[in-house]
C-alpha cells in the first residue's frame, strides 16, 4: 500500500499544481491501495468519493504543497470515518451492576479479551466477575478460569451441563449477592454465523440486562469482518467492537470498514496474546497504520522540504553567523506543528506500533515545549531578534508574562545559548535540512 501511495504522491508533487484530473487519477490509485489493505469495497468507494470532493473544493490546486495537502485530506478523512474521538464502554456508577456480553465467531478472541477487559476494570478499582457461558467448546470453561486467575478476577461457572441463558442469569444474581459490579459474559462462537448461535445470544439479552453487547472481531479477517459485524448487529444488536490480533501484520482495513458500515465505535484493540495486551483504540493511529506509517512521515517531510527550503537556506546563513534568534526558534516550532506535532510524528515512524509511540511521546514533554514558546512570546520584538539583550529585569518581566518562574526562563535562555554556540561550531549542519529525517 505505502509504496503505491508514495508513487501517487510523487506524481502529484512533480506536477506542481493539482488539477481535478490529477486528483481523480491519484484517487484511483488510492482506491486500489485501500482494497489491498483489505478495506471493504463499498467503504473504499465512498471514501474516495468524499476525498475527491474535499480535495477539489479546497485550495489544493493553488497550494504551494499539493502532495502534503492530499495526504492530509486522505488522513483526516480516514480519522473522521473511524470516529474522531476515542469511545468508552458504558459503566454504571457505584455498585450498580454493569453487564457486558462478549460475542463473535469462534477464535476471534472473546475469552481472551473478556479476561483482558476484566483485568483492566479491576485495575480501575471495579469488582468484575467473569461468567463462563460457552458450554460448547471443549475446555472453554477451564480456559476462562485460567485466564481469570491470571488477572486475579473471579470466574462464575456451572460447568458445561447448564444452558448459557441460565448461567448468565445465575451469574448476575451471584454478582448482586456477592458485591461484584461488572459482569462479563463470555459466550460461545461458531466457525460460521449460524441461527442457533444468534438465537442463544438473543435469549441471553432477553434474560439479563446487557449494558453493552461487545462484538469481538479478528482484524485479520479483513473484508469478512464487515459481514460478521453486520450480521451480529442485525440479529443480536451490538454496541461496539473490540478488534483483536492487531499485533499481526494486518494493515487494519477491518477497523475502517466496520466503523463505516455499522457506525459502531471500536472500544479497544487486542495487541497480543498476553492479558495486558489490550489498548484503547485511537482513530488517528489507525489511520497512520492504514496509510503505512513511516512512509507517510517521509512524504510529509519531503513535501515540507519544498516550501521550507528557502527558509532553511536563510536560516543556515544566520546560523553560520550565530544569528539564530528566538524568532527562528518559534519558526522551527511552527514547522514541527505543521507536521502534526511530536505525537503524530512519532506514531508515523516505522516500528512505532502498539504503545511505543505513546511511550516515547510521554518522554518528550509537549507541555514543556508550550511553556518555552510562552516564554518566547513574552519577549519584545527586539529581544527576540537579539538574545544578547536579555538581562535580569527583562527576564523577570518575561517570566511574569509567561506565567513561569525566573529559574525556568534562565534555564531556557541558557539552553538556547548553548544551542546557538553549538550551531556556530557546526556550520554545515543545516544543509540537508528538510530532506533529512529529524531535520526539524
Ligand atoms: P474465542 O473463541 O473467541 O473465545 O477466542 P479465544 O479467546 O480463545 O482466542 C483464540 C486465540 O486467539 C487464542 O490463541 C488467543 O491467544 C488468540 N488471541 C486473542 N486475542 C489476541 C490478540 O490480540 N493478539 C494475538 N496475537 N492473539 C490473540
Ligand atoms: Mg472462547
Amino acid at each position: 500500500l505505502s509504496e503505491k501511495l508514495q508513487n501517487v504522491f510523487k506524481q502529484l508533487r512533480s506536477k506542481g499544481s493539482l488539477t481535478e484530473a490529477d486528483v481523480r487519477a491519484a484517487l484511483k490509485e488510492v482506491k486500489m491501495a485501500l482494497l489491498e489493505a483489505d478495506v471493504n469495497f463499498k467503504v473504499v468507494r465512498q471514501f474516495t468519493k468524499t476525498v475527491q470532493e474535499k480535495a477539489i473544493g479546497q485550495d489544493v490546486m493553488n497550494g504551494l504543497n499539493p502532495g502534503q495537502m492530499v495526504i492530509k485530506i486522505v488522513h483526516d478523512e480516514l480519522v473522521s470515518l473511524m470516529g474522531n474521538d476515542k469511545a468508552e464502554l458504558p459503566l454504571k456508577p457505584g455498585n450498580e451492576i454493569t453487564v457486558y456480553m462478549m460475542i463473535g465467531l469462534q477464535g476471534a478472541g472473546k475469552t481472551t479479551t473478556a479476561a483482558k477487559l476484566a483485568g483492566k476494570l479491576k485495575a480501575k478499582g471495579r469488582k468484575p466477575l467473569l461468567a463462563a457461558c460457552d458450554v460448547y467448546r471443549p475446555a472453554a470453561v477451564k480456559q476462562l478460569e485460567v485466564n481469570g486467575a491470571k488477572v486475579g478476577v473471579d470466574v462464575f461457572s456451572m460447568g458445561d451441563r447448564k444452558n448459557p441463558v441460565d448461567i448468565a442469569k445465575a451469574a448476575v444474581e451471584h454478582a448482586k449477592a456477592s458485591g461484584y459490579n461488572v459482569v462479563l459474559l463470555d459466550t460461545a462462537g461458531r466457525l460460521q454465523i449460524d441461527e442457533q448461535m444468534m438465537d442463544e445470544l438473543v435469549a441471553i439479552r432477553q434474560a439479563v440486562t446487557v449494558d453493552a453487547s461487545v462484538l469481538v472481531v479478528d482484524a485479520m479477517t479483513g473484508q469478512e469482518a464487515v459481514h460478521v459485524a453486520q450480521t451480529f448487529q442485525e440479529k443480536v444488536g451490538i454496541d461496539g467492537v473490540i478488534l483483536t490480533k492487531l499485533d499481526g501484520d494486518t494493515r487494519g482495513g477491518a477497523a475502517l470498514s466496520i466503523k463505516a458500515i455499522c457506525g459502531k465505535p471500536i472500544f479497544y484493540v487486542g495487541m497480543g496474546e498476553k492479558l495486558e495486551d489490550l489498548e484503547q483504540f485511537y482513530p488517528d493511529r489507525m489511520a497512520n497504520r492504514i496509510l503505512g506509517m513511516g512512509d507517510v512521515l517521509s512524504l510529509i517531510e519531503k513535501a515540507q522540504a519544498n516550501i521550507d527550503e528557502e527558509k532553511a537556506r536563510d536560516l543556515e546563513k544566520r546560523v553560520r553567523k550565530a544569528q539564530f534568534t528566538f524568532d527562528d526558534y518559534l519558526d522551527s516550532m511552527e514547522q514541527m506543528r505543521k507536521m502534526g506535532g511530536i505525537g503524530s510524528i512519532l506514531s508515523m515512524m516505522p516500528g512505532m506500533t502498539g504503545g511505543k509511540a505513546q511511550e516515547l511521546e510521554s518522554m518528550v514533554d509537549e507541555k514543556d515545549l508550550a511553556r518555552k514558546e510562552a516564554i518566547v512570546h513574552s519577549m519584545t520584538k527586539a529581544e527576540r531578534a537579539n538574545p544578547d539583550l536579555l538581562n535580569l529585569s527583562r527576564k523577570q518581566r518575561i517570566a511574569k508574562g509567561a506565567g513561569v518562574n525566573i529559574a525556568e526562563v534562565n534555564r531556557f535562555v541558557k539552553q538556547f545559548d548553548q544551542t546557538r554556540k553549538m550551531m556556530k561550531q557546526m556550520p554545515g549542519m543545516m544543509k540537508g535540512r528538510g530532506k533529512r529525517r529529524g531535520g526539524f
